[in-house]
């Protein structure tokens, strides 16, 4: 998601990398769950948290669509996000009644992350933390590479930039054309393409979504 702010007001000023320290841990957040709460439409989700969520709860994309998740427009596309739930605590559809995650291991990457957030710049992206997201003050230090708990470390952050900028280009080209039928038929075959057409569990994740990739450039681009 494309955000226009002021840094120093946000962050605590610094970018950090994989192996740097920084001051995250919330120590198992200790019967906090604010950032569960009333997030709206914020929780975007890539084809990797949709492919992950789906395996751990065998439900295909479109059935989680009717009450777990939700599309919106996300800068000129249309993007699936975590649905809240329509109580006056607008808690996320997942906290459960003990007020924890019920799908810790395969949360999507916003939630394994906070409050750390991604700065994207040329080509490739750096974590900032955010200083006004979490009301812990006791939060530890951790290496920015354990906090993210994510396999495969390499490849996943080579894949989040690598979707960040391609949906950037898409969004600029489609702009750039104007065509209300063209963009309409885009952001269709775009949610066909890496949501709804459900991936093979057993095979490895980032292979299957170069392959659509590639496909969906060579129609599109
Ligand atoms: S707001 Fe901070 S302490 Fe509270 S649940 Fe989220 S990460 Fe944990
Ligand atoms: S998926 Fe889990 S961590 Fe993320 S907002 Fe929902 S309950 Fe919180």
């Amino acid at each position: 998601m494309l955000r226009d702010c002021d840094l120093n007001e946000i962050t605590d000023g610094k970018r950090y990398l994989l192996n740097d320290m920084v001051k995250a841990d919330c120590n198992d957040c200790k019967g906090c769950s604010v950032c569960c709460h009333d997030m709206g439409a914020s929780i975007v989700l890539d084809p990797l948290d949709c492919y992950r969520l789906s395996n751990a709860l065998n439900r295909p994309f479109e059935a989680m669509l009717d009450s777990q998740l939700e599309l919106n427009i996300v800068d000129g596309l249309i993007l699936p996000n975590l649905k809240m739930k329509e109580t006056p605590d607008k808690a996320c559809v997942f906290l459960n009644d003990s007020n924890r995650c019920s799908i810790h291991p395969h949360r999507p990457g916003i939630c394994r992350i906070f409050p750390l957030g991604r700065l994207y710049e040329e080509n490739s992206f750096s974590y900032i933390l955010q200083v006004n997201e979490c009301p812990n003050d006791k939060k530890s230090k951790i290496k920015v590479s354990k906090w993210i708990d994510t396999p495969d470390l390499k490849k996943n952050q080579q894949f989040i930039a690598d979707w960040h900028y391609f949906l950037k280009e898409l969004h600029e080209r489609l702009l750039a054309q104007g065509d209300e039928e063209c963009i309409k038929k885009t952001t269709m075959q775009l949610l066909q393409f890496f949501y709804i057409e459900p991936y093979v569990s057993t095979q490895d994740f980032y292979t299957q979504f170069y392959t659509r990739l590639n496909h969906f450039k060579a129609l599109s681009f």
